[in-house]
């Protein structure tokens, strides 16, 4: 495969994988093993469980070649989903790349708590702010049919990942996709509309947490997706306040953040004039989301 590796015998997928293996590890990637079988079940283009009945197959000069570039990227700490150029969320494949906040399960959680919220057969309207890949949105359209969502991100690049995801995922029609900044950029789009619901994955890392994150954090993905200022509440403190003049009486509303965070997050939205403040944990079972309702008759069409 290369001057660093045995040239005599024949590269075979197992013996490929068993080489990449050992460069990712020793390039500081934990789940070297695993990885490798997904940068390989790539560079051939075929699902991962197939390796294992194709282990003594020589790899082709062209997937080598595309094995290669993967392995060299990966070992340079770029992300697996960049270079797959998809992860899944909610069990469905999102298109992402450089410039896309690449989905995370702990979202998950958020989806789960958002969908608990919406009706299978009424009509209701969802916002979302910095939608990225498009994740939450797209899962929130295509598990509830009658759900409409208005989303927005200040990022072009999203904005054309998430539209491409949409249409992959035909729900495109039920969707507003908007460019631009916040709660903000939602409202200037539909200046009339009551919303059942708000939910967000803001950024929320505080700004010296750099040097604490992963290398593939923190130099590939986007900084705005992922940091808000000294304390990580810059956006979270915006966006609590601007939610209650957008939300019907009985709204909803669900952020994810740091779990250190929780606690001032509740106060915020009580201060605001939220009620019913609750912390959730994730599949880690960590705390990461706090959901609230806003004051007032709960909506009749809920
Ligand atoms: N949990 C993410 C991380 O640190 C942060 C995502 C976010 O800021 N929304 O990798």
């Amino acid at each position: 495969m290369s001057d660093s590796g045995p040239t005599d015998d024949v590269w075979t997928v197992q013996r490929i994988l068993a080489w990449t293996t050992d460069y990712l590890t020793k390039s500081g990637v934990a789940a070297a093993r695993l990885e490798a079988e997904l940068l390989c079940g790539h560079a051939r283009q075929c699902p991962r469980v197939r390796l294992y009945t194709d282990y003594d197959i020589p790899m082709t000069d062209t997937e080598r070649a595309r094995m290669r570039e993967y392995v060299q990227r990966r070992a340079t700490r770029e992300p697996l989903a960049y270079i797959t150029g998809k992860r899944e969320f909610y069990g469905r494949n999102f298109e992402v790349g450089i410039g896309v906040l690449i989905p995370r399960p702990e979202t998950e959680t958020l989806v789960d708590l958002a969908l608990e919220q919406i009706s299978d057969d009424r009509p209701s309207q969802f916002a979302e702010v910095g939608f990225g890949s498009g994740c939450i949105t797209i899962t929130l359209a295509v598990q509830k049919a009658k759900c409409r969502v208005t989303a927005s991100d200040i990022s072009e690049v999203c904005c054309q990942y998430a539209a491409r995801n949409a249409a992959t995922y035909e729900v495109a029609d039920r969707i507003q996709f908007v460019h631009g900044n916040g709660l903000e950029a939602v409202k200037l789009s539909q200046t009339d509309v009551r919303y059942d619901g708000i939910i967000s994955n803001p950024p929320y890392v505080c700004d010296h947490e750099l040097q604490e994150l992963q290398p593939e954090v923190a130099e590939y993905e986007p900084h705005d997706a992922l940091f808000s200022g000294s304390d990580g509440l810059d956006l979270i403190r915006r966006l609590i306040p601007e939610s209650l003049d957008i939300l019907k009486p009985g709204g909803w509303i669900g952020l994810e953040c740091d779990p250190a965070q929780c606690g001032e997050v509740c106060r915020l939205m009580t201060d605001s004039g939220f009620t019913k403040p609750q912390i959730h944990q994730d599949h880690r079972n960590v705390d990461r989301i706090v959901t609230a309702i806003k004051k007032g008759n709960t909506c009749a069409d809920k």
